[in-house]
């Protein structure tokens, strides 16, 4: 199961991890956005780290103070991420977080998502690292695998997903503004997403 000190050092090493990538991250929102994506993660992040010194006592409080400082953030990705785990956070009410719950929790946040943006796999957005991590998520549940494993297939799978959005045009999103400029660009969305189920496992530098 996630423990309640695992959530905090996920969480923690998210925002470490958004800061760390943050240029990188607003250069790919220059090339094919609107160059804003690195300030509104690093205030929702900012928010998220202020939540989060309150020293939630379980997963479900760590999910709640993520969800909350998206959700308080500007930009189209501040609430749809603030959505997201706000599922993780409703997931994790009351109970042990299993594998088995996180691929619950992950299939549910990405319909949230999805039903709010009208995004498929292939529009080039968050969604597309989103649903193979989710569905990594379930898979390793149903083979028992345990937590700190199913996280870690579900950040090769959002990886997978998030590099599989360069070759993509954008049909979501200010990408889709500029056509084909955006192609050879990684979305900034999607490649957030692989970084956040990194941040689940420690690294050994
Ligand atoms: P804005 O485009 O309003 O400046 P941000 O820069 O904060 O928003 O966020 C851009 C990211 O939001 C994109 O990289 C993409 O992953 C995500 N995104 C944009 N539109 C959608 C959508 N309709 N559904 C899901 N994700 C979306
Ligand atoms: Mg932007
Ligand atoms: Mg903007």
């Amino acid at each position: 199961t996630l423990t309640t000190e695992h959530a905090r050092a996920w969480a923690d090493r998210f925002v470490t991890v958004g800061a760390e990538r943050n240029d990188e991250l607003t250069e790919l929102d220059r090339q094919a956005g609107d160059g804003d994506y690195g300030t509104n993660l690093r205030s929702a992040l900012r928010r998220a780290a202020a939540n989060l010194t309150g020293e939630p006592t379980s997963p479900h409080e760590v999910f709640l103070a993520v969800s909350e400082a998206f959700l308080n953030t500007g930009g189209t990705s501040g609430p749809l991420f603030g959505m997201w785990f706000r599922e993780f956070a409703k997931a994790a009410k009351g109970r042990e977080v299993t594998a088995v719950v996180l691929g619950e929790a992950a299939t549910n946040a990405v319909a949230v998502v999805q039903r709010l943006g009208k995004a498929e796999v292939g529009h080039k957005t968050m969604v597309d690292a989103m649903v193979p991590a989710a569905e990594a998520l379930s898979a390793a549940a149903a083979r028992g695998a345990t937590v700190p494993d199913a996280l870690a297939e579900a950040a090769s799978a959002a990886h997978v997903g998030a590099a599989s959005t360069k070759r993509l045009l954008a049909k979501r999103g200010r990408a889709s503004y500029v056509g084909e400029h955006a192609r050879g660009v990684v979305d900034p969305g999607a490649l957030t997403v692989a970084y956040f189920f990194d941040a689940a496992t420690p690294s050994s530098s």
